[in-house]
């Protein structure tokens, strides 16, 4: 693997690898942690920050709730206010240009989107938008966003630490006293749009994906550790179809044994390269 993973070795055998085009690309935190959101996980794959709030304690109460929505409103400007990297930029270059058949992204910053991979799949949803548990509606984030600025006027950007899922630590006396939003159609809970620890990936979804990476030739991964099952198994799927896995990322990955090919590379430049070398 030594040769693999040599800047000078493993990117001409990456670049061949896109050029035959029908390559699928699954994509992490990695790749969103040089437009400032950080990584639940470094290159040592020790966690970093606290653990994110699970789907069971968002459900079990209000107090969780009110948390999870006062982090998540302190955070807001951070998420909101993300741009793509060159990263992102170089990937949607390679989806416009052909040798990118499909882009499944384990993010829920929606930059892959905002860089003009406009059919990219969010596997775990997006932050862009809320969902009621109640009626189902799915409405802007936006929208909330302006309803819990009204309702917390005196409520101030006091968090320190941004987690990857969009929040920060807060004192719990400002926690305390937030006022949380309900569904205005229904009154029903609303919740973030994305796929919580602890919850289940809508089967449709799923379903979309596994048909994505089967119609391709190859299935790139792009910064993730694939720690989380909900992405491994479509690296391991890919695998035992006897398909080409080929994994760029900083640090170990739990799928590093299936690989065809492993670059321990920074996602931005590799990108940019690769897509300078494909003329994309
Ligand atoms: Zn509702």
């Amino acid at each position: 693997m030594d040769g693999m993973t040599a800047h000078e070795d493993g990117l001409p055998a990456l670049v061949r690898l896109l050029a035959g085009g029908g390559v699928a690309v699954l994509s992490g935190a990695g790749l969103s942690t040089e437009s400032g959101i950080p990584d639940y996980r470094g290159p040592d794959g020790i966690r970093r920050h606290r653990a994110p709030m699970t789907y069971q304690e968002f459900l079990a109460g209000e107090p969780a709730r009110r948390r999870y929505w006062a982090r998540s409103h302190a955070g807001r400007a951070v998420i909101a206010g993300a741009r793509p990297n060159v990263g992102h930029l170089a990937v949607a270059r390679l989806r416009a240009a052909g040798p990118l058949s499909a882009v499944i992204t384990q993010n829920v910053d929606g930059l892959h989107r905002a860089a003009g991979t406009a059919d990219a799949v969010e596997l775990h949803g997006g932050l862009d938008r809320v969902i009621c548990l109640g009626c189902a509606a799915v409405s802007p984030r936006a929208e909330l966003d302006e309803r819990l600025a009204v309702l917390n006027p005196a409520f101030r950007d006091a968090g320190s630490r941004l987690n990857p899922d969009g929040d920060v630590e807060l004192p719990e006396d400002l926690v305390a006293s937030f006022v949380v939003a309900d569904c205005t159609r229904c009154g029903g809970v609303l919740k973030p749009d994305v796929v919580f620890f602890g919850e289940s990936v809508p089967k449709d979804r799923v379903e979309l994906c596994y048909r994505l990476v089967d119609e391709a030739r190859a299935l790139l991964v792009l910064g993730s550790s694939l720690t989380v099952m909900s992405g491994l198994r479509f690296v391991r799927h890919t695998a035992k179809s006897g398909k080409p896995v080929a994994i760029v990322n900083r640090g170990t990955t739990r799928a590093d044994a299936l690989a065809a090919l492993r670059l321990d590379r920074p996602l931005g430049e590799t990108l940019t390269a690769l897509a300078a070398h494909l003329g994309a």
